[in-house]
Formats: structure tokens, C-alpha cells, sequence
């Protein structure tokens, strides 16, 4: 066979591992994806938990520090109903104004926390359904994963086989040349060098990009197969007609 035919054999099966592991990447990529919006939702999670406790504790300390003035509320009351002493009875009733306010921007402070540890379970409750959406379509994921491996396994390991051995058939520096392309393509190393009849004329074009290339190029592809030609657009390996239909 000449190069350009054991080219196009070699890009045939190169394009197909490359969709294979193409799939398999795409499956695993979405599994790792979902993962890491599941650990997103998860931090924010233990994070609102975190912050629900720290409400409530607070709002524990302040509903017993609110307990403790009116126990004192309470006692200055009685000194105040027994008081004979108008400076005393003045200064009681002072202390318990004082008292009295204080407890009730404690009870106010206490209400807002209690208010944010209600805003924090609600948004608690949405997000452990986000985190359960994310878990369910993640598993499937997983499974869908695991049907690829099991499909993709076996039949990537023979292309490579295969690949392998087409590639041995070409010299080194072509390979180079061929690998450097279909990097560059994501596998579309090679295209087809086409004639297009303009009136008595004979154009020739890349068949995937469409430049219009110098005849000579033809003329070189058409007459020597063991050198390989590239498009002069887009560098991509140039064959004919009877190259692709010569390859295995
Ligand atoms: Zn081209």
C-alpha cells in the first residue's frame, strides 16, 4: 500500500478511538462534575447547620439571662411594694426601668435569632432536596459510566491494537506529522482533495475547509502517493479518491 492509503487507514482508526475515548471522557467528566456540585451543596449544608446552632445557642443563653433579670425584676417589685423610703423607692424603681429594658432588648435579640434560625432551616430544607437531586442524578451517571466502560473497554482496546499496527506502517516522520494534525483537529487529520469542474476548468479544493488549493498539489498527490501533501489552509494531510479506496 503507499503511505497515503496506510494514512487514511491509520486516520480511520484513530477518528474512532478518538469518539470512544471521546465518550468515555464525557461520561466520566459528567460523574466528576456532578460530584462537585454535590460537595458544594454539602459544604453549604454543614455550613447552615453550623450557623443554626450558633443562633440557637445564642438565643439559649439570652433566654436564660432573660430569665435571670425577671427573677430580679420580680424581687425589686416586692422591695419596691414594701419600700417606706421615698429615696430607696426612687432608686428601686430607677434599677427596674433599667432592668425592664434591658430584658427587653434582650427578648428582642432573642426573637431575631430565633427568626434566623427559621430563615436558615428553610433555606436548610431546599437545599438537602438540591443535594438529593444531585445524588440521585449522579448515581445514574455512575451507572451510565460503568455501561460505557463495560461497551468501550473491550472495543478500545482493539482499536488501539489496531491503531497500533497501522501506525507501524507508516515512517516516523509522517506519523509525526499525521499525530501533530489530528491533535490539532481532535482527529480529522486528513482530508479529501477534491476536483470541482468550473466550466472547462478543473478547481481543486480541501475538502474540510474548502480553500482552493494550487493545482500543482494535485498534481503531486496524483502521481507520487508515498509523499504526503498537506492543504496549504488548514495543513491537513491530503488524499485522493483512490487512496481512501485503496486502504484498509
Ligand atoms: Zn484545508
Amino acid at each position: 500500500m503507499t503511505l497515503i492509503a496506510d494514512l487514511v487507514s491509520l486516520h480511520r482508526v484513530d477518528s474512532q478511538v478518538r469518539a470512544l475515548r471521546g465518550r468515555l471522557e464525557s461520561a466520566q467528566h459528567y460523574v466528576s462534575m456532578q460530584e462537585r456540585q454535590r460537595l458544594l451543596l454539602q459544604g453549604r449544608l454543614d455550613e447552615i447547620k453550623s450557623q443554626t446552632r450558633q443562633y440557637q445557642a445564642t438565643a439559649a443563653n439570652q433566654e436564660a439571662e432573660s430569665g435571670t433579670i425577671k427573677a430580679r425584676v420580680e424581687s425589686l417589685r416586692t422591695q419596691l411594694n414594701t419600700s417606706t423610703n421615698p429615696k430607696q423607692y426612687a432608686a428601686v424603681l430607677n434599677e427596674l426601668k433599667v432592668l425592664q429594658s434591658k430584658r427587653d432588648e434582650v427578648d428582642d435579640s432573642t426573637l431575631a435569632q430565633l427568626q434566623k434560625v427559621e430563615e436558615l432551616q428553610a433555606k436548610l430544607l431546599e437545599i438537602e432536596k438540591l443535594l438529593a437531586e444531585r445524588i440521585q442524578v449522579k448515581a445514574a451517571g455512575s451507572v451510565e459510566l460503568e455501561i460505557c466502560r463495560a461497551e468501550v473497554g473491550s472495543r478500545l482496546a482493539e482499536l488501539d491494537a489496531e491503531r497500533t499496527a497501522a501506525a507501524a506502517r507508516i515512517p516516523q516522520r509522517d506519523r509525526d506529522a499525521f499525530n501533530r494534525v489530528a491533535d490539532l483537529y481532535e482527529g480529522e487529520a486528513m482530508a479529501e482533495l477534491v476536483a470541482v469542474d468550473v466550466g472547462k476548468e478543473r478547481d481543486y479544493v480541501c475538502g474540510v475547509c474548502n480553500m482552493e488549493l494550487p493545482k500543482d498539489k494535485y498534481a503531486a498527490l496524483a502521481s507520487n502517493q508515498n509523499i504526503a501533501v498537506t492543504c496549504t489552509s488548514c495543513h491537513r494531510i491530503l488524499y485522493i479518491q483512490e487512496a481512501a479506496a485503496a486502504a484498509s
